[in-house]
């Protein structure tokens, strides 16, 4: 999948690092010009640079870092035809159904792609990704993605899974769904899923009624450990602190830690609106400074406490306070104010804590899972009971 040179060259696809909320795909190409509220970017600039470089746009007021894709960036890039899965419930799944190197899985729907890219590279070579969309011009694109990204382990067919089921029978170690009504097309999973070991499903929806119609499928169809989870995501922040005597102390330093960041948070805001007044007594007409920009998308969120989902997210030091010393959880303390959880690791002179932030990422969509056993549940009760 992609390139795996060092240096990026000239037709290679990149993924373009804005910033945490703006990061894009872009194809290489000699000649062409990248232009972002970010600044300027001659491709020719581009090609010959490691991946992973910061660079300065054409008028060193922005900046951007250019990445090899990976499964994982092509998430945060790709762009959306449909609803998408996002790596934590990816992750997840990919566990559960107990996917690895040589797994043989089928999906349905296959929508913007992000599942497939993240499913082809954990299968790799020795295994196969059935994908099937019945939305033609999502199909075709998609396959044609798939090709662009040297996904050769993928095939893409156009058909509606719920009507016409899967073009696989006995083969799959693991069927995920994300339909509309997965219910309908969980007769057809059973038939493609092999028989002569356990296999898996998943089927991803996003209300209880319909986990309560597929469950109810599920088990008319002998599957069994029926089981459905929700994944949700807490932010952790993370700072690196000189290595204290006493967790009391750990806190103290937190406590001052916050009142610095503010006090140059301040700092920084102030300077940028002093530059901006000089531009515009200057009249250079350009109040906006690219980079400035870019360093106030995250000043605004320290501020506000906004999170990346928009939420409001508590950014004072919590209550509770974990030190770790060597990755050994070696007390707690109450430092006051909210909820928060602070934890941390590290050995020598330094100590890494973490504050959890008390809210959870929203809600997506409630997890399905169930496994197929070889023996159908009522022939082993035949068998028992003869
Ligand atoms: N998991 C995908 C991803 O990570 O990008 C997103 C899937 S999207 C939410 C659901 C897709 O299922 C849509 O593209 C839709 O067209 C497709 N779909 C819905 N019903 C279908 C069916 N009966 N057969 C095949 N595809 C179907």
């Amino acid at each position: 999948m992609w390139s795996e040179n060092r240096e990026v060259q000239d037709g290679d696809l990149v993924i373009v690092w804005l910033t945490r909320e703006f990061i894009q795909p872009l194809q290489v190409t000699a000649g062409k010009l990248f232009n972002s509220k970010f600044g300027s970017y001659r491709h020719d600039d581009l090609i010959g640079l490691p991946y992973g470089s910061k660079v300065a746009s054409s008028h060193g007021r922005g900046f951007i870092h250019v990445l090899r894709p990976t499964p994982e960036l092509w998430t945060m890039a790709l762009p959306h035809r449909t609803q998408i899965l996002y790596l934590a419930d990816i992750a997840f799944i990919t566990s559960w159904l107990n996917i690895r190197s040589g797994s043989n899985v089928i999906e349905a729907g296959t929508g913007s792609g992000s599942f497939s890219h993240s499913t082809a590279r954990t299968i790799g070579s020795s295994g196969h990704l059935w994908s099937y969309e019945f939305h033609e011009a999502r199909a075709l694109k998609a396959r044609q993605e798939f090709a662009e990204h040297g996904m050769s382990n993928v095939t893409l067919t156009h058909r509606n899974v719920c009507r016409d089921g899967f073009t696989i029978v006995d083969a799959a170690d693991a069927v995920f769904l994300d339909l509309p009504a997965p219910w309908e097309a969980v007769q057809h999973a059973k038939s493609a899923l092999r028989k002569d070991q356990t296999t898996r499903i998943c089927c991803f929806s996003p209300c209880m009624e319909q986990v309560l119609r597929t469950v109810n499928v599920l088990n008319e169809h002998g599957f069994t450990e029926i089981t459905m989870y929700e994944t949700l995501m807490r932010p952790h922040e993370v700072s690196q602190i000189p290595s204290l005597k006493s967790v009391r102390q750990v806190g103290e330093e937190l406590k001052d830690m916050a009142v610095r960041r503010e006090e140059r948070r301040l700092r920084q805001i102030a300077s940028s609106a002093a530059s901006r007044a000089k531009r515009k007594r200057e009249g250079t007409g350009d109040e906006s400074d690219p980079g400035e920009m870019q360093e106030d998308v995250s000043l605004k969120r320290v501020k506000t406490g906004e999170g990346e989902d928009g939420k409001t997210s508590n950014t004072r030091v919590g209550a509770e306070i974990r030190k770790h010393s060597d990755d050994h959880d070696v007390g707690s303390v109450d430092v006051g104010g909210s909820n928060s959880i602070v934890g941390g690791s590290g050995s020598g002179r330094y100590l890494n804590v973490s504050r959890v932030f008390p809210e959870v990422r929203g809600h997506t969509s409630y997890l399905t899972f169930a496994c197929l056993i070889p023996f159908p549940p009522d022939a082993i009760l035949r068998n028992s009971t003869e």
